[in-house]
């Protein structure tokens, strides 16, 4: 962990990729695992846009647990510690493919949301958005023009918001070290970021509970959990190499 640390310390630019797993530990369920929300939702009826078109109260049934989950959780060790890489001048950026909010509220700046957030609501006929409280007070979330509302984050079937796509990928392409933490890397164009990253030259440090997608391609693979590894790396960046 000295080593990796140590190249943290000597990049100029570090990124770091944050998946459902950073989350966990903040009790909010990963999409892929054995309680994730897959096993209780299907994906094939929840996960789509088209779903939500086609049969919005149901959708938003689902929605409205999840919503309620992610206003109660807080930010735990991991999240704290990536706040901490970035106020020492460690960390440049946070590319999040999470939805809760939670680098934000452990103090993180400069945080990219590649798939969208759900503090917000966004009218599918107009643009127009809403705070997500807005939507919850209706069964089926309308616009003032009539339009349905759905979270403003990406459901399977739509684009990545294209400000986040261009940042994304020019950190990927410009990084000299990418994090990539608690991510199953089976969701592309995100999947897409360390192996860009990797072709550019960057040293890809991966932490996860266990080996994923990303395991090939990394310099240093750190096993466990993302709320103690990374307070580590903090604490050793914290101190003189
Ligand atoms: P994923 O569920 O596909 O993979 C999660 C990964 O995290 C797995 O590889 C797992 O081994 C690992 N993990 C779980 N707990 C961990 C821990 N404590 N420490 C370290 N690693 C841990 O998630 P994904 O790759 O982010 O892709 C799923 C998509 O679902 C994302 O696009 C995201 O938008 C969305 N999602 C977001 C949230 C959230 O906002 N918190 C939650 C669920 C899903």
């Amino acid at each position: 962990m000295i080593s990796a640390a140590k190249i943290i310390k000597k990049a100029k630019i570090t990124v770091a990729l944050t998946g459902a797993g950073i989350s966990t530990e903040s009790g909010i369920p990963d999409f892929r695992s054995k309680d994730g929300l897959w096993s209780k939702f299907n994906i094939n009826e929840y996960g789509y846009i088209d779903n939500i078109i086609n049969n919005p109260g149901k959708v938003w049934s689902m929605l409205r647990i999840l919503i309620n989950d992610l206003k109660k959780a807080e930010p735990n060790a991991g999240h704290i510690a990536l706040a901490k890489m970035e106020s020492m001048g460690y960390l440049h950026a946070i590319i999040t493919q999470n939805v809760d909010s939670l680098h934000q509220k452990a103090g993180s700046k400069n945080v990219i949301e590649f798939h969208g957030n759900f503090r917000e609501a966004v009218c599918l006929k107009c643009g127009k958005i809403y705070p997500i409280d807005y939507a919850l007070q209706q069964e089926i979330p309308r616009c003032e023009c009539g339009g349905l509302l759905k979270p403003n984050a990406t459901f399977f079937g739509e684009p990545i918001p294209k400000d986040a796509l261009i940042k994304s990928f020019s950190y990927a392409e410009n990084c000299d070290v990418m994090l990539v933490v608690g991510t199953s890397a089976m969701v592309y164009p995100a999947a897409q970021l360390p192996e860009m990253a990797k072709r550019n030259g960057a040293v890809i440090i991966e932490i996860n509970k266990e080996p994923s997608m990303i395991t090939g391609i990394a310099d240093y693979s750190f096993y466990g959990k993302a709320g103690e590894i990374l307070p580590k790396i903090a604490n050793i960046l914290s101190k003189e190499l």
